[in-house]
């Protein structure tokens, strides 16, 4: 479910416009002039900021909004990124609900002056069909933001991707093309990977643990059971009604291990490992990239990392 443009989204639209009147002194990267020969491009977290590299090379400037180790689901953008936004060629958001918590995407849209349906705003999960989560007062469904996790939907977001630098730099078109085919080719073999690795977990062992509920078009894609605290980050965590479910699910499944995302408090997992007895075997990755030189420090590896953790876990 989308949420409608609230009153607390018009308090953030109220203190955006305030925000760009007096966005001077006081950020050091807002002294960073842009490369007019660059393609500007916005993307609202890390994961969409590297895809956009990935297939823009060099041709594209990024300034991806939320930064690491912050909640994309709730954000308040700052001065720069109303600057940044306002210059941007291209905007390039994830959609699926991802930047609806609070309305602050579309508040940052209409402060700026940019049309959501512009080809200049790009959502990249476009033809991606949406999985639901149960809401927390059970009364309405609302769309899964993770979609990406699923490496057969990192395609659709790639081609998303590439199709909307083409569509924005037409003089660059045949770049873009040629870099998006060699970036599909690279999550192609990811999916393969993924498809190979859990052919590898026992059947009995094929239950994905996590605190968010943020694995569930992945594991619907490869045939593994999530299990998982809490519905998305901006619900309640680690409730006792929560916990008991979850220590139900492992007592009846067996799983022999449980996950912890990187971005997220890890007590309640510990809570759920202490009472079952079963280990947490590591980190993967769910909202963000890891930090970089590390082992998620892009979309490809944070896949790859993903499914490595996750095979070593299962097949103990
Ligand atoms: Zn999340």
């Amino acid at each position: 479910m989308f949420r409608k443009i609230s009153a607390a989204s018009a308090a953030v639209l109220l203190a955006l416009s305030l925000a760009s009147c007096s966005a001077t002194a006081g950020d050091e990267r807002a002294k960073t002039a842009p490369d007019s020969n660059k393609l500007q491009v916005v993307t609202t977290f890390s994961i969409l900021g590297d895809m956009v590299q990935a297939i823009g090379g060099d041709l594209v400037e990024i300034h991806s909004i939320v930064p690491l180790g912050v909640d994309p689901h709730e954000y308040t953008p700052l001065p720069l990124d109303v600057r940044k936004a306002t210059d941007a060629d291209m905007v390039v958001w994830n959609g699926l609900n991802m930047e609806f918590g609070g309305g602050w995407f579309p508040a940052l849209l209409e402060s700026v002056g940019k049309d959501i349906d512009s080809t200049q705003v790009v959502e990249s999960s476009a033809g991606v069909e949406p999985r639901y989560l149960a809401s927390e007062d059970g009364a309405a469904e609302e769309m899964n933001p993770h979609a990406f996790l699923d490496p057969t939907v990192g395609l659709i977001y790639a081609s998303n991707i590439r199709d909307a630098l083409m569509a924005n730099d037409p003089e660059n078109a045949a770049v873009y093309e040629a870099n998006g085919a060699a970036y599909l080719e690279k999550i192609e073999a990811i999916d393969q990977l993924y498809h190979d690795k859990i052919a590898e977990i026992p059947a009995e062992h094929r239950v994905l643990v996590t605190s968010e509920h943020a694995y569930q078009y992945m594991t619907e894609t490869y045939g593994l059971t999530p299990g998982y605290i809490w519905e998305i980050d901006t619900d309640e965590q680690g409730t006792p009604a929560q916990i008991n479910a979850l220590v139900a699910l492992v007592r009846s499944t067996g799983v022999p291990v449980l996950f912890l995302e990187s971005n997220v408090d890890p007590r309640p997992m510990e809570t759920i490992s202490a009472e079952t007895g079963t280990p947490i075997h590591g980190k993967i990755f769910s909202d963000e990239l890891g930090t970089p030189g590390g082992d998620g420090e892009s979309y490809l590896k944070m896949l790859t990392f993903n499914i490595t953790q996750i095979h070593a876990g299962l097949t103990q």
